[in-house]
This record gives C-alpha cells, structure tokens and sequence, in this order.
C-alpha cells in the first residue's frame, strides 16, 4: 500500500479499514504535513510508517500531524503517532476534548440511536494536542483549516495555499461511502452553510477521507470541484424532497424513511442504520 500522488507536493495513501478505506494525506514540501492517521495503531504500523518510508520519508519528517474531524476511522491512529515521537499534533479547538478522549465521544454519538450503532471502538486512546486552531487559521503560511460543521459538529477541511487543494476529510458526503448507505450529517444547515463557504475558496483540486459515492476520493479541477460541492448541495435538496414525500404518504418511522432512502439512493444497505438515521432526523426537522 503505497502513497499515491494526487499532484505535486499531494499524496493520498488509502488504507483498507471497515469495508472502505480510510484516507492518509500527504502534503510534501519543504515542510511536510499529515492529515489524518486511520482508525488503529496496527492500521499506523502495517501502512502508514511503510508508505512514508517508500518515500523515504520517516516520522521525524513530518513537521505537523492535523485531522479533519474525531471520529475513529481519521485519529485511530493519533495515540500510535504521538507515541513513536510525532513532533507536533495541531487540531481544531472544537476537536481537541475529543482527541483527549476519543472512546467517550465515540460512545456519546451512539447515544441518538443506541439500537442501530455499531459497538463503539474500544480500541481508542486518546492524546494530547499542542496546538489548537480556530476557523481560519493558518500554519507556516500555507495550511489553512477551513471549518465545515455538518456531518459532526467539529469536520474541518483543511485548505493547501500551496496545492490550492482541499483536504475535505469526511465534510462533504454526497451519497456517503459504499457502506454507510447514504449522505450522512448531524447538522444539516451547518452542512449546507459548509458547501457553500467552500465554493468560495475556487480549489483547483479535491482529496475526499474516503471514495463517497458517486464522485470517489479525488477531485481534479476548479470546474470539477465546484460542481462537486454544488452536488453536495444539490442532493440535499433530493434527500429532503424524499423525506418530505414519505412524511407525506403517513410514514412516521425513522429506521423505515432510512431504509427506503437507502435504496432511493441505490446505496449498500449498512450492518448499522446510525448514519442514516441521523441524515433522516436532520429533514424531519424541517418538516415537523
Ligand atoms: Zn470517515
């Protein structure tokens, strides 16, 4: 498993995890930066720590390690980093309680529907963060942390002044990956506020956490990624119209509306409705 280049000073390695992959960014340069660690510290031994040494490249390297958001499948593998010697961990504020305990996180977001989440990830140790970032900020003048609530409160997308590249982590969902069964949010007008603060950033290139349905894990061009983000908003409005049409025809049972928008998407039905469910909660809202 290799680190694939997207574009110069770009590089995406994807690592198999649950039945998708999870994605690991490079950015190289004279400065080099991680985005994104997987979901285990096997996950930062077998694919991570070898990949980085195909390029040469050691942990003593890397001058900062950043994330897109806390769930498990993005900072699995933070407390492996910080353990072999990562020189610096930088977050979002927002994320910083949830690095330090990512298990009692992971445990709370199960909480809104107990019966259809999968066990939470008991394999979760969390670690300290040694600088925190705000919206905006910017590091060595080149890594700018975007933030883009909607699918959880604290997903950021991380923006390469240098690349002019997005690291869009898991913010922006389309129909969600091959086995989460649809676009998944927990704030739906953060998430449509996100989509149309990034059109305003005209990135040239677009690197996703995972291949999202339909448009996969990376996005080459500023057309291409502007109509990318403009789809993201787009299918919202498909999501809700279908909600509201169920709502419509006396259908009131959540698991029910998530499974039959599952397949008006056409997506894999998933082992555990969570994700759904919530993307569901977030259009009855709108219409109760
Ligand atoms: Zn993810």
């Amino acid at each position: 498993m290799s680190f694939v280049r997207v574009k110069d000073n770009v590089y995406l390695l994807r690592v198999p995890h649950g039945g998708t992959t999870t994605g690991v960014i490079l950015l190289d340069g004279e400065k080099k930066y991680l985005i994104d660690a997987a979901g285990t510290s096997e996950e930062v031994d077998t694919y991570i720590l070898p990949a980085l040494s195909e390029l040469s490249l050691s942990l003593s390297d890397i001058e900062c390690l950043l994330c897109t958001h806390t769930h498990g499948d993005h900072i699995g593998g933070f407390y492996r980093l910080r353990q072999l010697g990562v020189k610096r961990i930088a977050a979002y504020t927002r994320s910083v309680p949830k690095i330090k305990d990512p298990l009692t996180y992971n445990i709370e977001i199960r909480k809104a529907f107990p019966k259809n989440s999968p066990p939470p990830s008991s394999s979760l140790v969390g670690t300290t963060v040694d600088l925190a970032l705000q919206d905006g900020d910017v590091l060595d003048g080149r890594i700018e942390l975007v933030a883009t609530p909607g699918h959880d409160d604290d997903t950021v997308c991380i923006y390469d002044r240098a690349t002019e590249t997005l690291i869009c982590g898991d913010s922006v969902q389309h129909n969600g990956t091959l086995v989460q069964g649809c676009g998944a949010y927990m704030y739906l007008e953060d998430y449509r506020a996100s989509m149309q603060k990034l059109m305003r950033l005209s990135a040239k290139t677009a690197v996703l956490g995972h291949p999202f349905l339909p448009h996969g894990d990376v996005i080459c061009g500023e057309a291409a990624v502007r109509d990318f983000l403009s789809d993201a908003l787009r299918l919202t409005e498909v999501y809700r119209d279908f909600v509201a049409a169920e709502y419509a025809r006396g259908e009131r049972d959540l698991c029910t509306i998530a499974r039959n928008l599952v397949n008006f998407v056409g997506g894999v039905m998933p082992e555990h409705l969570f994700l759904p469910l919530y993307t569901v909660r977030e259009h009855m809202k709108e219409i109760v």
